[in-house]
């Protein structure tokens, strides 16, 4: 159903290849147990290591760390076939893949790397990063959590919230100020935390709205002493860090609101063509194909610009602007889409046994996490003020 998208003309014949095989696993390894992770509140190790031994997860990383040495292009791929089956698995896969491993890759010591990046791409770990706060996360650099120095050791203590596989994670990137002002970057550190540290501890994972397969949980830190061997980077630099990766965190969110997107229009073109009303089938009526065509519109359009901004990605080109432009579009796009998508299954839409109720949940939570649709619009209105001469 997909194969007519003008976006593919973007993939090479090896990412079209490895696509066809990602989606071919996802339909046979994950689709059937979605409901049982909901239910579970998280991914099995199974099915992450599987993952790791057939090479989805380091497809994009060098093969010296166990990777497969591809393009950026293939862990989108691999980001959108997650997200079009579960937007849970691709959740979790977000944070310790595209954030914490590309991190890794980027600036970790090479002890750093063997020791979290090679299980982590094998599927044999997962990853957290703590950065949002209870008192809020758009106001990002301004954490109540603080790190002292003491003698060759750290000293962090603070609280984390809403951090992804909190409850999984087995190394937690922390970020606290150690130095400087609120609202300003510098003088963040960030450290990698292991979950035996003493003091580190994790909530219950949170009841929620979205992503039930992907947990969720609080972590606290209380006097967690660290080496100096788990600063991350340099001192003082964590934060510029953190917004160095938003083009590219954002761009990823694109990718699964693609894929959220692009399940709301298989669902909702199977069930056109299937239902009869009033004796024809719901997609001869042009009310239905309204919403259809709007569906395959937001689809379209997020997919070419995801694409084209992966490219841009790999190229080391900055794209603050256009990255804050898919993030918005494209959750606004999917969240369309899975309304869409319920409206057409009529009270079927309401129930659990179809997978339209998941993708309705799932879908809001791209409006919120990494940077609301509010903070976008003020970040495309700054880069766009600014391009004009026009920023105060
Ligand atoms: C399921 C889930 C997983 C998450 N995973 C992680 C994770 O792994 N690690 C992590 O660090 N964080 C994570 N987050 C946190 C997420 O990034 C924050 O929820 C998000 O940044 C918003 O912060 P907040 O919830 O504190 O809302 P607030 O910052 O309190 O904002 C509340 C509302 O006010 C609006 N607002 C804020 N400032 C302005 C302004 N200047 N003008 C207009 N409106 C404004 C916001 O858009 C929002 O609508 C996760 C969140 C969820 C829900």
């Amino acid at each position: 159903m997909t194969s007519d998208s003008a976006a593919y003309s973007l993939l090479t014949e090896e990412e079209r290849e490895f696509q066809r095989v990602v989606r071919q696993f996802m339909e046979r390894e994950v689709r059937p147990i979605v409901a049982d992770m909901e239910r579970a509140g998280r991914p099995p190790q199974e099915l992450l290591k599987k993952m790791g031994e057939q090479g989805i997860l380091g497809c994009f990383a060098p093969e010296e760390y166990g990777g497969g040495g591809g393009s950026l292009m293939t862990r989108a791929i691999v980001a959108e076939e997650t997200a079009r089956v579960d937007a849970g698995l691709d959740a979790t896969l977000f944070v310790s893949i595209s954030l914490i491993s590309r991190h890794l890759l980027k600036r970790g010591t090479e002890e750093q790397k063997q020791r979290y990046l090679v299980p982590l791409l094998a599927g044999e770990a997962s990853a957290s990063i703590c950065l949002t706060e209870p008192h809020g996360g758009s106001d990002a650099l301004s954490p109540k959590t603080r790190a002292v120095k003491d003698g060759d050791h750290w000293v962090i203590n603070g609280s984390k919230t809403f951090i992804t596989n909190a409850p999984i994670s087995d190394v937690f990137m922390v970020f606290a100020r150690t130095s400087g002002e609120n609202r300003r970057a510098k003088g963040g550190t960030a450290f990698l935390v292991d979950r035996d540290t003493p003091g580190l501890t994790i909530g219950q994972p949170f009841d929620k709205l979205s992503l039930r397969s992907s947990p969720t949980a609080e972590v606290f830190l209380d006097n967690v002493r660290v080496p100096e061997s788990q600063v991350f980077g340099e001192e003082g630099q964590g934060f510029y860090y953190m917004l160095e990766g938003l083009d590219y965190e954002r761009v990823f969110e694109g990718a699964s609101n693609t894929g959220i997107a692009q399940a709301c229009l298989d669902l909702a073109v199977d069930y056109a063509t299937d239902r009869q009303v009033f004796g024809e089938h719901l997609a001869s009526y042009q009310m239905i194909q309204d919403k259809i065509a709007r569906i395959a519109t937001g689809v379209e359009m997020s997919r070419v610009m995801f694409y084209h901004l992966i490219r841009t990605l790999e190229r080391g080109e900055d794209c603050t602007r256009a990255a804050s432009v898919l993030k918005l579009y494209s959750s606004e796009a999917a969240v369309e889409a899975s309304r869409e998508a319920v409206q057409i299954l009529g009270g079927y839409g309401l129930m659990e046994e179809y997978p339209a109720a998941r993708l309705y949940r799932d879908a809001k939570h791209h409006e919120i996490g990494a940077g609301t649709s509010e903070i976008m619009k003020i970040i495309i209105a700054r880069e766009t003020l600014k391009a004009a001469g026009k920023a105060k």
